[in-house]
């Protein structure tokens, strides 16, 4: 079934490249000003379900999806501002205040507009001075958005709290757009992703990370994405290189190897997020930055012993297993600070922090806040170098970002599925 994407926004078709690949973009040409006394909820849920139809009318076998989203504080509507000076007027407005975000989103159907809602989310502004709001109108970002600001972008700063869809302030609320062109009958993705489609997923992770970041009260900046690539050919990884991903995360060494051979480092910090066995310590010192799975002596000497000729520290992360639970790697987190003082000693490797894996079931957040909390007592007790949280994946990386999360490993959110390990080997 075709789709339809009735919006010309960047941010939007990244979004809906998530969920259904590939489509047509249509924007809809529309006399889009409010009828008076319009509430804002109504106008955000007309004009999406508007787009739509328009589009749909010439297009009657596909779904169309139409969207709009407002800046509403109090009565008022913030536009996309007229210039530089609108915009100032229009950032001090929403200095020191609570704002809404409302999105709405309408999928038409030939002359049938089948599904319609609207996500509302509030978010709180500190209070800015002049010279502040001045600046940023100075770097243009401003001047092509609803209500003069990005939460994904250079405004992070000025946000204290996000309550509701991050997507939905973004430009389209991805989880509620998801199920509903689901429930329509939209294809679910099936086999490997275009290189396009890669690029588009990979910018709107990384611009839903920034914006999670600075909704749970953090610089956009303070949390990186890895790319989880195991599973998936060197073409889909040199598509996200381009796309900007510059961390990869990979499980086994064999593949890793095979991959450098292909691609070289692809100017990316190469991390190993899977189990290591001692007799592959040698290659991998070689082969990796960062690795994320350290939970046994032994292992971090083998490291440390083949590091020990490169140049550059390998930076290690030691991997918990919060919920001691035997069927997992890791070391429990009681045996973590006898493990961190012998690793702390060794030459050749840094240990930058603390990696674990979410439960399989249910809600992780109580997991990543006891992987947080042994971090910063660690620190407490003096080891200043353990920075890094490495938690979060496609499944769990909303509530390990709100938990604390420095690096989240993402894999199917970007890739899509992969392929089973032997047919990775294989191919
Ligand atoms: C495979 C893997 C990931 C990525 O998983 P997705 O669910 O595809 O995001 C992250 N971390 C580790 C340790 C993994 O093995």
């Amino acid at each position: 079934m075709k789709i339809v994407l009735a919006s010309a926004s960047p941010r939007r078709r990244e979004i809906l490249s998530r969920i259904a690949y590939p489509f047509d973009v249509r924007p809809a040409d529309l006399d889009e000003s409010r009828m008076e006394n319009e509430p804002p909820r109504q106008y955000v849920a007309r004009l999406a379900a508007q787009k739509a139809s328009a589009v749909a009318a010439t297009e009657p076998d596909a779904l169309v999806l139409g969207s709009d989203t407002a800046v509403v504080l109090g009565s008022r509507i913030l536009g996309k501002p007229a210039d530089s000076d609108d915009a100032k007027r229009m950032l001090a407005s929403l200095s020191g205040e609570r704002h809404q975000v409302m999105s709405g989103v309408a999928i038409a159907r030939g002359d049938k507009v089948l599904q319609r809602f609207v996500t509302v989310t509030d978010v709180d502004f500190r209070r800015l001075s002049d010279d502040e709001i001045s600046r940023y109108v100075a770097t243009g970002e401003p001047l092509d958005k609803a209500g003069a600001y990005a939460v994904q972008g250079g405004a992070g700063r000025f946000i204290r709290a996000v309550d509701g869809s991050v997507t939905g302030v973004i430009g389209l609320p991805f989880e509620e757009t998801r199920d509903a062109l689901y429930a329509l009958g939209a294809p679910r993705e099936v086999g490997p992703l275009a290189p396009d489609a890669v690029a588009l997923r990979f910018r709107s992770v990384r611009g839903e990370i920034a914006a999670r970041a600075v909704a749970s009260g953090r610089p956009a900046e303070s949390v990186r994405l890895l790319t989880v690539t195991k599973g998936h050919p060197v073409e889909m990884m040199a598509a996200a290189i381009a796309a900007g991903a510059r961390d990869l995360g990979e499980n086994y060494v064999q593949e890793a190897r095979a991959k450098r051979d292909a691609l070289g480092d692809g100017g990316a910090r190469w991390h190993l997020i899977g189990p290591l066995q001692r007799n592959k310590a040698g290659v991998a010192a070689g082969l990796f930055d960062v690795v994320h799975t350290i939970d046994r002596l032994e292992t971090a000497q083998a490291l440390a012993r083949r590091r020990s000729d490169v140049a550059r520290d390998l930076d290690a992360l030691l991997q918990v297993n919060v919920a001691r639970d035997p069927a997992k790697s890791g070391v429990s987190p009681d045996e973590v600070p006898e493990l961190l003082a012998h690793v702390s000693g060794l030459d050749g490797i840094a240990v930058a922090g603390l990696m674990t894996i979410g439960p399989a079931q249910g809600d992780a957040s109580g997991a990543f806040a006891e992987l947080r909390a042994l971090r910063d007592q660690l620190r407490g007790d003096g080891y200043d170098s353990l920075v890094e949280l490495s938690m979060g994946m496609s499944g769990d990386y909303d509530v390990a970002i709100e938990q604390g999360a420095t690096l989240v490993r993402l894999g199917t959110a970007i890739l899509g599925p992969r392929l089973s390990r032997q047919e990775a080997q294989q191919g």
